[in-house]
């Protein structure tokens, strides 16, 4: 009888510790590496991608001369939307145009206004006492900012929100660069590319940095980075709500200044046109090293 009771205690001992280990296995910490989909990235499973024109149809971004960076930037995305759009691996979703919002974003800032402000007030309290805790250090910025208009906000907290509720696998943000200069008919000092990835304490750190420093060596092959040398335009940042500021946002997300917006290149239509052509096409290889590198992992599993 004894023996028995010994056994049973065992044998019990034995189920608990592997329950114990398959939960553990099962809700193991997010490590930031790149998430590896149980079937690889194909036609009936795409590589969804929100590409963001920066700021707003009529108001907001850099301008030279009658140059503007809001209608560049609509350019790229349209430009990367055709080339990956012929791709069933792909799932391309633009933000906006040069008239509007796409009407999914347009009544998703409508309709859940109050939800917006909610979900960023509720991320800023927590991410408050992440710090105040010491669980979270402030780090500066490396770029400067402008601080966003109550609407930019609840476009960009928004944009956030509906990314990590619609399975978005990557949200990249494009810009144009301008530099602060007493006489701004005339170009500034500054040239060359940028990129801005979330800071690494980021829940969405490591995957965006893979990805970013895929198409910043495809954008090298034909642009100068602003600074020369080891990823040195790449960018950490813990306060652009375009990357997740507060911790709002859990996807992959890379910020993009292809260039200064005075930039000589730009000026005529013939090279702005090819200029604009050619940094979606550098994009989209960067993109699409990356998801054949995922896809070449998923298939050794
Ligand atoms: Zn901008």
């Amino acid at each position: 009888m004894k023996k028995i009771i010994i056994y049973s205690i065992i044998i019990c001992g034995i189920v608990a510790l592997a329950f114990l280990f398959i939960r553990a296995s099962f809700t193991k910490k997010e490590t930031g590496l790149p998430a590896l989909s149980p079937v690889p990235i194909s036609a009936t499973h795409p590589f969804t991608i929100l590409l963001v024109p920066g700021h707003d149809t009529t108001t907001g971004g850099a301008h030279f001369n009658d140059i503007y960076e809001r209608d560049l930037v609509v350019e790229v995305a349209n430009n990367i939307s055709t080339l990956l759009g012929q791709d069933q691996k792909y799932k391309i979703i633009v933000a906006r145009d040069t008239q509007t919002w796409n009407p999914i974003f347009a009544d998703y800032f409508t309709n859940y206004k109050q939800a917006i402000l909610d979900f960023k007030n509720e991320h800023q309290a927590t991410y408050k006492l992440l710090v105040k805790s010491g669980e979270e250090k402030v780090v500066p910025d490396m770029g400067e900012h402008t601080l966003a208009s109550k609407t930019t906000a609840i476009e960009l907290y928004g944009i956030n929100k509906w990314a990590d509720e619609n399975n978005v696998d990557l949200v990249i943000h494009l810009h144009f660069n301008n530099s602060n200069r007493k006489n701004i008919t005339l170009p500034g000092p500054h040239s060359g590319f940028d990129m801005f990835i979330p800071e690494k304490q980021s829940v969405n750190a490591a995957t965006s940095r893979i990805i970013a420093e895929d198409v910043y060596n495809e954008l090298k092959k034909k642009f100068s980075p602003e600074a020369p040398g080891y990823y040195n335009s790449l960018f950490e940042d813990q306060s652009l709500i375009a990357l997740g500021a507060s911790g709002t946002l859990t996807k992959p997300a890379v910020l993009i200044e292809y260039d200064y917006i005075y930039d000589k290149i730009l000026q005529t239509d013939m090279g702005q046109k090819q200029a604009l052509e050619q940094m979606a096409e550098q994009t989209v290889a960067g993109i699409q090293n990356y998801v054949n590198s995922i896809n070449s992992k998923n298939l050794i599993q």
